[in-house]
């Protein structure tokens, strides 16, 4: 019988192709593993799913030999491999697009080696694997060999002491301290007690700096609590997969009738309440078992605070993985992960495929937060696949939020999740801040002149400001001015590919003195009035134009900015107090490094008032804020999603945290024309749990998740009869197919998407819906054939299983 593999490779089909593996290779061609494969005439790299000795299903001439095998050592574990299978069919998404979230570049030398075989002929395809290599650094440790006392001097005796206290360093981080660091390093380096070594650089943001160790801080009570738990959920592990390090194996073993010990757990904790550092006792227990452990954040670029936090406790053997990474540095903290090096990977949602070493803990901070759903490609969701990746790995799961989702909740209640609480902030002075609410159909504008910038607003940045105190003003509108309408018919400037409103931009200026106060006129500011050089942009697509002169309905000179965007709330505040120094974060200013420069001087107190959108409500622990104002708290309600008020009542309370976390109390202030909303009224309670009861409630009522399970057919076409006619065709099928017919499945549409076009496409959506997973898989899996192969070609669909954006 011949010897065949199971190949996926980069096609968006779901199913693996089989091989025959040549005799040369038998043995060492494995699940997980890289090979070259002849794909219609093209040679593509695909990845090994299993290997076996049988007859194979289809004619065997047909049956291909694999060219080349790439990775002597796997590349995807087996852990990782089968979690990648599991994925994909759980959100119907093709295996080799799954593969791919998780492959690594492929090393230089490999190709290289390839080409030697001569496998690399015109023909290959490396699709979008991506080739690495190259410029090492030296690193410097300290050995355990101790030296005579007294015979080391200078800088050689501080080299040596700084390596002691703080782990590997890479030489050029001590070179920037002592100037004969080198020769300091050779010396010590031929009495053995450091030890030299080159290889790839981290040559990150994140490691730029030293980060000095820390001394732990005594757990308060909640706090000792959770951690003893996870520290039991850990100890009673199956022993790890046989890695170098023996794993606690003495697994205790459970009286009969008791309930199994919980692995996976909701850490409940309030802004400021510490769950970093039970994250960090966490992790320590994983690593004293010999297990390593994997940290999820929603977005690295803005907690660099908590990169330094996890380096002051664990020092530089942490992968960091983030998009702004190079190629380079990602393969080699993949690389350093993979062969068992570096045992904690930390990172945004994609750090969900890390190949960390003897799994044993996923903790995934802020878990509510929405950018751990992928929303292109395989439209996976990090935090339920989280749960799903420990469990298959036998390792501990902890989610960690101050506002946790709906979703998680409800895992609590059906005994799914094990609930860990932290009532209260952590530094002992520290309590929650007082919130108002601002009607603002009762206050007017302040001194600004602007009506989103209140009496009572204006009143507390000013009383902050004489504090020497700090503020935070947040926004959730990008731009100068959200939309642009004719002042004499009315007509709302739209992108020309979606239909949604353009946001003028006024980017940034060459004058940057502020506006005089009261200088830029509210609601509207004239056209003639409009700053030089501004753009109009599409939020949605990539378009940028210049703002027209003349309404494109009617020709009258009469378009007017209105709404309030941070641009032009950072440019009303700076006018407004011009003794105050005042920066902005969003999306518009935060390139590669600036949020974490802005962010930074924040911190050093170099900022008075900070303006931004969602960016300054995450995570921040910045001691001196005292001041939150949230200028529009209804921007975010009216949005058509059942999701809508949970977002808003998270962003409040997420927002409100930001201030008084230390010994300084902290004010909220949340402007809102609808302050009997239950997400505002809530919020301004600092009651989540009564938030999170109603709206588990709400739910249950209108039948939406976690109450059911959903999946969204997104359809898209750029004609829209075309997209029109598969929606249609697609809802009639689901609703024809057994579960659809049997009523097990509901079938709401079709319909056009709130955003009804976006970059030129028409969209539609059916939406399906079910009490229980089970049935709506099956309408799923009858529908997949005909999304295959029985509508136009011209339509495009794509099954979300568990959507989150509804627009
Ligand atoms: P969270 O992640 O829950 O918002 P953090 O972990 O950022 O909270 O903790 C808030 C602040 O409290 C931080 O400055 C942290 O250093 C401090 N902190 C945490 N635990 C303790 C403790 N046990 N004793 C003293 N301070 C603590
Ligand atoms: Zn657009």
């Amino acid at each position: 019988m011949p010897l065949l593999a199971d190949v996926a490779v980069p096609v968006p089909l779901s199913q693996a192709f089989t091989y025959e593996v040549p005799a040369a290779l038998a043995g060492e061609v494995r699940p997980g593993a890289r090979v070259l494969c002849e794909f219609h005439r093209r040679k593509l790299l695909g990845v090994v799913l299993a290997v076996s000795e049988r007859t194979a299903a289809i004619d065997p001439s047909k049956i291909k030999p694999l060219a080349a095998l790439v990775d002597a050592r796997p590349a995807l574990p087996a852990e990782l491999l089968a979690f990648l299978q599991e994925l994909a069919a759980y959100y119907f998404a093709p295996i080799g697009e799954v593969l791919r979230l998780a492959l690594p570049a492929i090393e230089r030398e490999q190709v290289r080696a390839l080409k030697a075989q001569g496998e690399l002929g015109g023909v290959l395809d490396l699709g979008r694997a991506k080739q690495v290599g190259g410029r090492k650094v030296a690193y410097a440790s300290a050995t355990d060999v101790v030296e005579e006392p007294g015979t080391l001097r200078g800088q050689a005796a501080a080299v040596l002491a700084l390596l002691r206290a703080n782990g590997e360093q890479p030489v050029a981080r001590i070179e920037e301290r002592f100037g004969n660091a080198r020769s300091a390093l050779k010396k010590l380096a031929e009495r053995n007690l450091v030890a030299l070594d080159e290889r790839e650089p981290p040559r990150d943001p994140f490691f730029r700096r030293a980060e000095e160790r820390d001394v732990p801080p005594e757990l308060n009570a909640a706090q000792a609590e959770a951690a003893a738990r996870i520290d039991a959920a850990l100890a009673a592990l199956a022993p790890s997969g046989g890695g170098e390090h023996p794993a606690s194996t003495h697994q205790e073993p459970r009286p009969a009738g008791q309930e199994p010990r919980p692995s996976a757990f909701l850490l409940f904790g309030v802004t400021g309440s510490g769950k970093t550092e039970v994250y960090l006792r966490a992790i320590k227990s994983c690593l004293d078992r010999g297990r390593g452990a994997l940290v999820m954040v929603p977005e690295i670029a803005l907690t660099p605070q908590l990169v330094a936090r996890f380096r002051a406790r664990f020092g530089d053997e942490l992968a960091v993985l983030h998009s702004g990474l190079s190629d380079a540095d990602r393969h080699a903290m993949w690389a350093s992960l993979h062969v068992g090096k570096v045992r904690v990977a930390i990172g945004a949602r994609s750090a969900l495929f890390a190949p960390v070493p003897d799994l044993g803990l996923i903790l995934v901070d802020e878990e509510h937060d929405g950018s751990f759903k992928q929303e292109e490609g395989v439209r996976y969701h990090a935090r339920d696949m989280a749960l799903l990746r420990a469990h298959r790995a036998g390792a501990v799961c902890v989610l960690g939020s101050a506002t946790p989702s709906i979703e998680s909740v409800a895992l609590v209640r059906r005994g799914k999740l094990a609930e860990l609480r932290l009532p209260d902030r952590a530094h002992r002075e520290a309590s929650l801040p007082e919130v108002s609410l601002v009607d603002l159909r009762r206050f007017r504008a302040g001194p600004s002149g602007d009506p989103l910038i209140s009496l009572p607003l204006h009143r507390a940045l000013e009383k902050t400001l004489a504090a020497k105190e700090q503020a935070i003003l947040f926004l959730n509108r990008r731009g100068f001015a959200p939309s642009v309408v004719c002042g004499s018919c009315g007509t709302l400037t739209t992108c020309d590919a979606c239909s949604v409103a353009l946001t003028y931009h006024r980017g940034r200026r060459r004058d940057m003195r502020p506006p005089s106060p009261g200088g830029e006129p509210a609601p509207a500011a004239p056209l003639d009035e409009r700053p030089e050089g501004g753009r109009l942009r599409c939020h949605y697509c990539d378009y940028a134009g210049p703002l027209p002169d003349r309404c494109g309905a009617c020709g009258a000179r009469n378009l007017l900015l209105e709404g309030l965007g941070t641009e032009r709330l950072e440019a009303t505040i700076a006018g407004s107090f011009p003794e105050a120094r005042v920066a902005r974060l969003d999306r518009d200013v935060a390139g590669k490094d600036r949020s974490q420069a802005i962010l930074a001087r924040m911190r050093e107190g170099k900022i008075d008032i900070l303006v931004g959108t969602q960016m300054v409500t995450k995570g921040h622990d910045l001691p001196n804020v005292t001041l939150v104002g949230v200028v529009n708290a209804d921007a975010a309600l009216g949005l058509p999603d059942f999701r809508a008020a949970e977002r808003g009542f998270q962003l409040l309370v997420q927002v409100a945290g930001r201030a008084g976390r230390r010994d300084r109390p902290g004010r909220v202030l949340i402007q809102t024309r609808n302050p009997e909303h239950p997400a505002i009224a809530f919020a301004a309670a600092h009651d989540v749990p009564g938030f999170l009861e109603r709206e588990i409630r709400e739910r249950e009522e209108v039948g939406y998740p976690p109450a059911t399970r959903l999946a969204l057919l997104r359809i898209d076409a750029v004609d829209e009869s075309v997209g029109r006619g598969a929606a249609a065709k697609l809802a009639a099928h689901a609703r024809t197919c057994p579960e659809g017919a049997a009523r097990r499945v509901e079938v709401l549409g079709p319909s056009a998407a709130p955003i009804a076009r976006l970059r030129g496409r028409y969209r539609f959506r059916v939406l399906l819906r079910a009490r229980d997973r089970g049935p709506l898989r099956g309408a799923l899996a009858a529908l997949t054939g005909l999304i295959r192969d029985g509508l136009d070609r011209n339509a495009r669909v794509i099954i979300d299983v568990d959507p989150v954006a509804m627009l």
